[in-house]
């Protein structure tokens, strides 16, 4: 099972972090898009990072949706997270596989591209949800979140983001981790955290040796007044209904409605499909579901 624990180190708590174990979760994501290892590890990484993000939203209700588009092959890889460690996601172009790049790595920078940017939708019940913007700087995600954080929200974070790929392309390992400093922290704190985090193996090595969140964490800060607040469960949760996608053919508009019931759905023995791009369930509306539409549109 997919979790993220929440925590403070530091002397006076001015370190706050996020410590998510994701395997599972993208497993499920991997299976569900039926993703190549490129994929994978570019999906894996935003939807590792992007659930510790929607945990940090406070309102029950609030959710966020992260973007990011630099022009490269994968097209758009987009995941939608909500407060409670639910996420979804999905990538345009799923089959997308490229070679290993210089450093023997899945090339997740060159399937994503560098041409275009990040962005972050906040709903947290307001009237205008609140939109963060930044060029993407690597697309290797972890850079360009933390990047993310550092000009939209003026926090220094570090963010480590991992997927490992099995020979048999199932997913042997996935995390992540973001550590913030508070406002008033001593600098020098973050060029201890900075130095650990590089200091320690790679955040897939020790997830696949068997550490939990726990015992990387202890590695981290265990001289630093560690104190973890919080277990979140994590997964892969699609809440998409019929009636959903009933609201989003009303959006539509009547025109579109009517092209749809004229062109496509001739008579009554013809359906149209609609599939959900974050679970690929499958809707289907017949010439009397979509004239239904078309009356309460
Ligand atoms: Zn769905």
């Amino acid at each position: 099972m997919s979790y993220i624990l929440r925590g403070t180190a530091g002397e006076n708590s001015d370190i706050r972090f996020f410590a998510a174990i994701t395997t599972d979760l993208v497993e499920k994501a991997r299976k569900i898009h039926n993703l190549s290892p490129t994929s994978s590890a570019a999906l894996g990484r935003l939807l590792s990072a992007g659930v510790i993000m929607g945990c940090m939203l406070k309102g029950e209700e609030d959710n966020l949706t992260i973007s990011l588009n630099g022009g490269g092959p994968i097209g758009n890889v987009m995941v939608s997270a909500n407060s409670k460690g639910n996420i979804k996601g999905y990538v345009s172009n799923p089959q997308i596989d490229l070679p290993l790049n210089s450093k023997g790595k899945l090339d997740v920078g060159g399937a994503v591209g560098t041409n275009g940017t990040l962005n972050v939708i906040k709903d947290i019940g307001l009237k205008e949800p609140y939109v963060g913007q930044v060029p993407i700087k690597s697309g290797e995600i972890g850079d360009d979140l933390a990047y993310y954080f550092a000009i939209s929200e003026q926090i220094p974070s570090a963010v480590d983001v991992g997927v490992l790929v099995d020979t048999d392309l199932s997913i042997k390992a996935a995390g992540s981790l973001i550590i913030q400093m508070m406002p008033d922290a001593d600098p020098y704190l973050a060029d201890i955290v900075t130095y650990r985090i590089k200091e320690i193996p790679p955040l897939t090595t020790l997830i696949s040796d068997g550490k939990t969140a726990k015992d990387i964490l202890n590695m981290l800060f265990d001289d630093m007044n560690l104190k973890i607040l919080e277990k979140i469960d994590a997964d892969y949760v699609c809440d998409c209904s019929k009636e959903r996608v009933e609201r989003a053919l009303i959006s539509l508009g009547k025109d579109e409605l009517k092209k749809i019931k004229d062109q496509d759905l001739k008579d009554n023995n013809e359906k149209l499909e609609v599939c959900c791009h974050f679970c690929s369930n499958k809707y289907y509306f017949n010439r009397k579901d979509i004239e239904r539409l078309i009356e309460e549109s």
